[in-house]
């Protein structure tokens, strides 16, 4: 037996055996070392869980019940925190830093907003002479991918668990042992028996079964815009509705009259976040001509300070892809695009370190707009700079992609920063640095998605609306 050997699905409130047989190698991908095994599930076992989810849901659940489903889950995941950051280290090589932080703490602030904005929420409210009633939507298939397991999971149950929904839950192959850690936390908080289910398995084949599903009423889904595309096709034949959140390609806007080196720094910081496996990650800094040579100086000195090595060690700040498959598309990415002439200003595609799946900090100048690595989300450690010559142009290289998730503006003057961002066709954008706001919607313009997640937009993605019309002698008598 491997440490994390898992050979169940959770289904109906029981770990139970899976259908079939085979199994699933998770790989350290620092070590290149088979860390676990999870079973490969099968539609059957899809079908298994669906109908618990689907007998577990009741549409009349009272709010006092959703609350405390969704306090005891909140209370049970916290003390596990310590222990999930481990093994997020240990299955997609999150750096101690990024496992303590972004991986587990943000997503235990995310879970806990839930449990806050359901004492906040009104799910009535009056139009006219209609009551409309918001309600839960159903049984919810959620497929979540490998760059911040427990975020993804998170962002996508505990609203779906506030709402009163049921959920099937299929994590990404590559990072599955996280969310069985997740799971356990939800067996303990005692959610009834069904609200939350687990399958594990390859994408092709269980989550096309929950996509397809007819007793799912709802797939939310995050990963890439060609498997987004996917997902929404096959869902489209039982009439579910699809939530997407895909991929980025967003634009660091640093303005002429900006903090060059906070700007750069911060800049350089956001794209390498998690090895740059971040969908919201500012992968293109734009920057003045005049302040261009400055620029690619600081963003160079700044990618050479990151520490590239073993996720454990604490002077780690820049661990390993997550796999090898990811590994081997960011170096193609490198190399076509100084093969199509960008300028290496440092990093590169060779392998930083002998084992594991290690990518060096990478800075390409001269990065045309048209240029694949301009267009494409690498998911990598890689940033592309690139200069403009006014406002005008530097709108236009921002918006010139299919994506639209994310991005930042750098200005002494926050009104032109604000103007500016009223422009931009993206979901989110943070000036000067602003902090992360785990209620703010997050969500994709364009190719980057359908819907949103976090706080009470991320809420009312999970919730069915009514409208009951009311005879006069109702209103009459309200009045
Ligand atoms: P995918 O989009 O293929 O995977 C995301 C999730 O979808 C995983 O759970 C995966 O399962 C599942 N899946 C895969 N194929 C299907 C399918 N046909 N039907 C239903 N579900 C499916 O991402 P990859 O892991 O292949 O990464 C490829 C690229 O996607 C990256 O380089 C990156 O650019 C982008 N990406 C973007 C993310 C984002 O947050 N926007 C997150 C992850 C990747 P399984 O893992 O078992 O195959």
């Amino acid at each position: 037996m491997d440490q994390h050997d898992r050979t169940q699905h959770y289904i109906g409130g029981q770990w139970v055996q899976p259908s079939g047989r085979d199994r699933i190698a998770v790989v350290n991908p620092a070590t290149e070392q088979v860390i676990g095994h999870v079973p490969a599930g099968t539609v059957d076992d899809v079908d298994r869980a669906v109908t618990a989810a689907r007998n577990a849901f009741d549409p009349g659940v009272s709010m006092a019940e959703r609350r405390d489903r969704v306090a005891r889950l909140v209370a049970a995941l916290e003390p596990r925190l310590p222990d999930i950051a481990t093994t997020i280290g240990q299955e997609i090589g999150a750096p101690l830093k990024v496992q303590r932080g972004v991986q587990t703490a943000v997503p235990m602030a995310i879970a806990s907003s839930y449990r806050d904005l359901l004492e906040e929420t009104n799910f009535e409210e009056q139009v006219g002479n209609s009551l409309v009633i918001r309600e839960p939507y159903g049984v919810v298939g959620a497929i979540t991918p490998w760059n911040y397991p427990l975020y993804q999971v998170v962002a996508k149950v505990l609203p779906a668990v506030a709402a009163g929904c049921t959920v099937v839950l299929k994590p990404s192959e590559v990072a599955p042992l996280s969310g069985y850690q997740f799971v356990e936390a939800a067996h303990e908080a005692g959610l009834p028996p069904g609200v939350l289910n687990l399958v594990t398995g390859y994408g092709p084949e269980v989550g096309e079964a929950v996509a397809g599903h007819p007793g799912v009423d709802l797939v939310s889904f995050t990963g890439s815009t060609a498997t987004g595309r996917r997902v929404a096709s096959i869902a489209a034949d039982t009439i579910k509705k699809v939530c997407l959140e895909l991929g980025g390609k967003s634009a660091n806007i640093i303005l002429d009259d900006a903090d060059l080196d906070t700007a750069v720094k911060v800049g350089v910081g956001n794209a390498f976040l998690n090895s740059g496996q971040t969908c919201a990650a500012w992968t293109r800094m734009l920057v003045p001509e005049s302040r261009y040579n400055e620029a690619l100086l600081l963003a160079r000195q700044a990618a050479q300070r990151y520490t590239v090595g073993d996720p454990f060690d604490p002077a780690t700040r820049l661990g390993p892809l997550a796999s090898q498959t990811q590994q081997a598309r960011v170096r193609g990415y490198i190399e076509r695009a100084v093969a199509g002439g960008a300028r290496l200003v440092t990093g590169g595609p060779e392998p930083a370190r002998e084992r594991g799946y290690f990518i060096a900090p990478t800075v390409l100048a001269d990065v045309h707009s048209a240029s694949e690595l301009a267009q494409q989300e690498v998911f990598g450690p890689v940033l592309a700079v690139m200069s403009y010559r006014d406002d005008d142009e530097a709108l236009r290289i921002a918006n010139d992609t299919m994506y639209g998730l994310s991005g930042a503006i750098w200005s002494a003057d926050h009104r032109r920063a604000i103007a500016l961002a009223r422009q931009i066709q993206t979901g989110q954008l943070d000036i000067n640095g602003a902090p992360y706001n785990p209620r703010a919607p997050f969500g994709g313009y364009k190719k980057s998605g359908i819907g949103r997640e976090l706080g009470p937009a991320g809420l009312d993605e999970y919730l069915q609306t009514k409208s009951v019309q009311l005879p006069d002698s109702v209103i009459s008598q309200q009045e």
